[in-house]
């Protein structure tokens, strides 16, 4: 287990870690950041376009409201030609509305006669083009933006001609108008960082400043009524956006993870199963070395001792002594019938064996009075269903007896209050199917899973060799041997084998 950890941190687990979460979440992170920034970018702008048409429309009444309210007290001056009371009106409407910074009654020649605020007099009016062009008009005018030194913001002036019953103008009344106290009503407007621009280019003013844009997604407005410009910007990267993203990698990043720790326990039972049947199977070859060269030892000397015993069972004829006798060659039969699989086990692919074409059909026939009479004993009828053709195989006659009773031995043990035992073949083109069916005891998955090995048998007086001995042979002649079974149900034994075309 150590091992298999330490070998987690191996270069090439190192280079798999790469290619199953780097990469990947790399990708997918990125493929996220382009789909989401697409996707939000769109919504942004759709957003943001909406707020410049707002925020514009807003600014655009704001101004119209503005020039309105100088008209309106435009219009109480004319009917009033007193100078204290007209500098009352300028003084408090200066306090009362927040968004003017001063108000200039002056006269038609540009002349400052009264001012909200303090002022030195020497300032004349008439170089200022909205100054003329009020005049000239009998309109009011908006002024360009200028820099207000004074409160440090951009300042608009209105002129307003002040015309008398006889429609003659009288003066001109300037209201100065803060564009911070619009800036602060857009501020309450909207979240978004809202700019305004005059014509060349200058920054009126700044609502909502977010700092530093990474991302900006904006959109523009060109104001009606005054030559402004506004611009909506929203930064696309706002702490929303930023926090799904890293909630995303962090999620991939999880399940690469869990992939890659899958995919490693995945490769370690691998290589711990490929370890195992490897083992195993050095174990079975090892066995059947030892196995076939023991069994050729034995079975010289057991040869001698079954003649011995013959000759002695000859000079004793005591009944009881023959009882003996009796047993004993049973033992010593029982031992050649093991040494003879283990023979076989011990040597598959006999080169002979496999050179030599047999009946098939010929070769069951042969048997068939010896299972019916083993199937009699055990009460079991038998039903045979072989193709009315010469079915060749390239295998051994002998080989291929010992297949057949081996099955139908296990077949009949496994049917001890009698039963159905079945075979049948099947033959197409190219290959035959031997089925040996019986309706017995059955196996269970596990057991079926282990009859293949060597001495594994649930017999008392088993050996556990017959099916090893049957894939031995049918593998050494090309083919497969497959079972399956349902304990307290039967079993069928499938046998497949290349057919010799002639
Ligand atoms: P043995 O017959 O000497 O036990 P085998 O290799 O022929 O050895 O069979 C191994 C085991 O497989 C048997 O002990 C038995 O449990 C099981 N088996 C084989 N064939 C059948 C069958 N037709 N029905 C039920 N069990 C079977
Ligand atoms: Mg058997």
């Amino acid at each position: 287990m150590k091992r298999q950890i330490r070998s987690l941190f191996s270069g090439k687990n190192m280079l798999i870690y790469f290619f199953v979460v780097i990469i990947p979440v790399l990708a997918s992170s990125y493929q996220y950041y382009s789909v989401i920034t697409g996707k939000i970018e769109g919504r942004l702008s759709d957003k943001v376009m909406k707020e410049a048409v707002q925020n514009s429309l807003y600014i655009e009444n704001f101004m119209v409201e503005t020039v309105g309210r100088i008209e309106t007290l435009a219009l109480t001056i004319s009917a009033k030609d007193n100078p204290a009371w007209i500098q009352e009106m300028l003084s408090k409407m200066h306090q009362l509305d927040p968004r003017f910074s001063g108000f200039i009654w002056a006269s038609d020649t540009g002349q400052i006669r009264l001012s909200s605020i303090p002022f030195d007099g020497k300032l004349n009016l008439s170089d200022r083009s909205y100054f003329t062009e009020a005049i000239r008009t009998g309109r009011s005018q908006i002024s360009e933006a200028y820099f207000g030194r004074i409160n440090g913001n951009y300042i608009v002036s209105v002129a307003t001609p002040v015309i008398d019953s006889e429609e003659q103008i009288i003066g001109v009344l300037i209201g100065s108008v803060n564009l911070q106290v619009m800036s602060e009503y857009v501020n309450q407007l909207s979240n978004s960082e809202v700019r305004l621009y005059d014509h060349y280019g200058n920054l009126l003013f700044l609502s909502n400043s977010s700092g530093k844009i990474r991302h900006p997604v904006s959109a523009q407005y060109e104001l009606n009524n005054v030559p402004w410009k506004l611009e909506v910007v929203i930064d696309l990267f706002h702490p929303d956006f930023s926090g799904r993203l890293l909630l995303f990698v962090v999620f991939a990043f999880i399940l690469a993870n869990g992939c890659f720790m899958i995919f490693q326990l995945w490769r370690m039972r691998r290589n711990l199963q490929k370890e195992r049947e490897q083992n195993e199977a050095q174990k079975l070859k090892l066995i059947g070395t030892i196995a076939a060269s023991t069994a050729h030892e034995i079975r010289n000397p057991l040869t001698g001792i079954k003649g011995f015993i013959s000759l002695l069972s000859e000079k004793y004829t005591d009944e009881k002594d023959q009882y003996f006798f009796s047993l004993i060659k049973k033992e010593i039969d029982r031992i050649n019938s093991i040494v003879s699989e283990l023979l076989i086990i011990g040597k598959p692919a006999e080169t002979e064996a496999t050179q030599e074409v047999s009946p098939l059909e010929e070769i069951l026939t042969d048997i068939l009075p010896l299972i019916e009479s083993e199937a009699h004993l055990y009460n079991v009828s038998l039903l045979v269903d072989i193709p009315d053709r010469p079915l060749p195989v390239r295998c051994s006659k002998v080989h291929i007896k010992q297949v057949l009773l081996n099955l139908v031995k296990n077949a009949l043990e496994a049917m001890v209050s009698g039963g159905e035992l079945t075979i049948r073949i099947l033959a197409e083109k190219q290959q035959l199917t031997i089925i040996v069916s019986d309706t017995g005891i059955g196996m269970s998955r596990q057991v079926v899973k282990e009859i293949f090995t060597p001495f594994f048998t649930l017999k008392p007086n088993g050996t556990g060799l017959g099916l090893v001995v049957c894939q031995n042979i049918i593998e050494s002649c090309g083919g497969v041997i497959h079972i399956e079974s349902e304990p307290g149900k039967g079993t069928d034994v499938f046998i497949r084998l290349p057919l010799v075309q002639t």
